[in-house]
């Protein structure tokens, strides 16, 4: 299993955006992708439609009480893909981690228990660097970083960085930076053009062509409990998703699982 940390500490840059929407595009071209819900605001879950009282068991329970995935998740009203949801209950999991055992590597020692049923995991993870984005970066393969188009968006990134190094040469010795894909485009706004530029200029072929512009119909649709490639796949910001998918794709091994 191919396993993507979708992260970085800032806050609403398109994490779970782009997770739930690459997630969708990915089950859509006959991949079986599972995504973990790391985030106690449970966006991720709510956007997939999956209601608060249909979280029986979540990502908390994998983390805390050692937990098996394969009991853990829930399928979404999207063919081929299932989810970990997450719940409140996970905004006290950065401090209940502290006092457990491996406490780093909970959710990686999880993912080893899990039998071969995904091809791909997408771990959605919340705004800050704590335990919970940590567990994220031990157990994945690679990071995918959604980096906002507006004046700082490259600020933090030097943290979201050394984070990695640091994961790296304490655990987990093959985390790759997947991309960093550029999000909010707006090609009216010359400043989000800059900036893109700009992001191109200081970290080169990391950042995939692919750009996610700013379009209503992505935030609309979590409203609804929806992917946006579900709730209209013909809008523009659904096909740049798709198109992500696919330049992601590219660069990946991905094998299917036999069905
Ligand atoms: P958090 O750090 O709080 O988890 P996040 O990085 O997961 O946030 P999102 O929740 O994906 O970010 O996006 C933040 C807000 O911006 C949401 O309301 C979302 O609907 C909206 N949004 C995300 N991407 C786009 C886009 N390309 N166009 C318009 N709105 C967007
Ligand atoms: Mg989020």
């Amino acid at each position: 299993m191919i396993r993507i940390a979708v992260a970085n500490q800032k806050g609403g840059v398109g994490k779970t955006t782009s997770a739930i929407n690459l997630a969708t595009a990915l089950a859509a071209t006959d991949h079986r992708v599972l995504l973990i819900d790391l985030d106690p605001q449970g966006n991720a879950s709510t956007g997939l439609g999956v209601a608060r009282d249909a979280r029986k068991k979540s990502s908390y329970d994998i983390l805390i009480d050692g937990a098996d995935v394969v009991d853990c998740f829930v399928a979404s009203g999207v063919p081929n893909l299932d989810i970990v949801p997450a719940t409140v209950d996970l905004s006290g999991a950065e401090i209940e981690l502290v006092e457990i055992e491996a406490r780093t590597h909970r959710l990686h020692l999880a993912l080893e228990r899990c039998d071969a049923r995904w091809d791909i995991l997408l771990i959605d993870c919340p705004p800050s660097l704590g335990l919970l984005t940590i567990n994220a970066m031990v157990a994945a393969d690679s990071l995918l970083v959604p980096l906002q188009c507006e004046f700082f968006a490259l600020e933090g990134l030097s943290q979201l960085l050394s984070t990695v190094e640091r994961i790296r040469a304490r655990f987990n010795p093959s985390l790759s930076i997947l991309g960093v894909a550029l999000t909010m485009y707006d090609r009216r706004n010359r400043l989000t053009d800059q900036v893109a530029r700009d992001v191109r200029a200081v970290l080169g072929q990391v950042v995939f062509e692919t750009v996610i512009p700013r379009n209503v119909r992505l935030s609309e649709a979590p409203s609804h409990g929806l992917p946006a490639l579900i709730y209209d796949h013909r809008c523009l910001g659904s096909e740049a998703y798709m198109a992500l998918a696919r330049e992601l794709m590219g660069r990946l091994p991905v094998q299917k699982v036999a069905a």
